[in-house]
């Protein structure tokens, strides 16, 4: 399937190709920080079909516990999260959902690192909720 996104500010642009029903949700202390969020939802995308349209993302590598690093991409200005991949020539990119325009067509397939979840991700059906703020 074929997407495009772009960060809040406009900056960075970029389209790929994903398989829709690949969503992954990442529930690690390392996302949640990172994304400023509850969990982190990415689809991946073979590196020959990511297209950068427009823009210079800014990265920051990470250094994980076991010593694997990924060039975490995001726009300098706006702030917003672009992707996440190997520090060089990465054979594909994860893809961070929130930027992608087509976001609400894809579905999750799996959740890793679910031991660090917040412990009320499962209860979330039964929050009071509003159609808008
Ligand atoms: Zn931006
Ligand atoms: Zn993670």
């Amino acid at each position: 399937m074929k997407i495009d996104g772009q960060c809040h500010c406009g900056a960075i642009a970029f389209e790929a190709e994903v398989e829709p029903d690949s969503i992954r949700i990442c529930h690690c202390t390392d996302c949640q920080t990172i994304s400023g969020s509850a969990f982190r939802a990415n689809v991946t995308a073979p590196a020959e079909t990511f297209r950068l349209l427009r823009g210079d993302p800014k990265s920051y590598i990470k250094t994980a516990e076991s010593g694997s690093r990924r060039r975490h991409m995001f726009c300098g200005d706006c702030g917003t999260p672009i992707s996440s991949s190997a520090p060089d020539n990465p054979p594909q990119y994860s893809l961070r959902i929130g930027s992608i325009a087509q976001r609400a067509q894809l579905r999750p397939a799996a959740q890793i690192w679910h031991r660090s979840a917040l412990p009320w991700l499962g209860t979330l059906s039964t929050v009071p909720a509003k159609e808008q703020g």
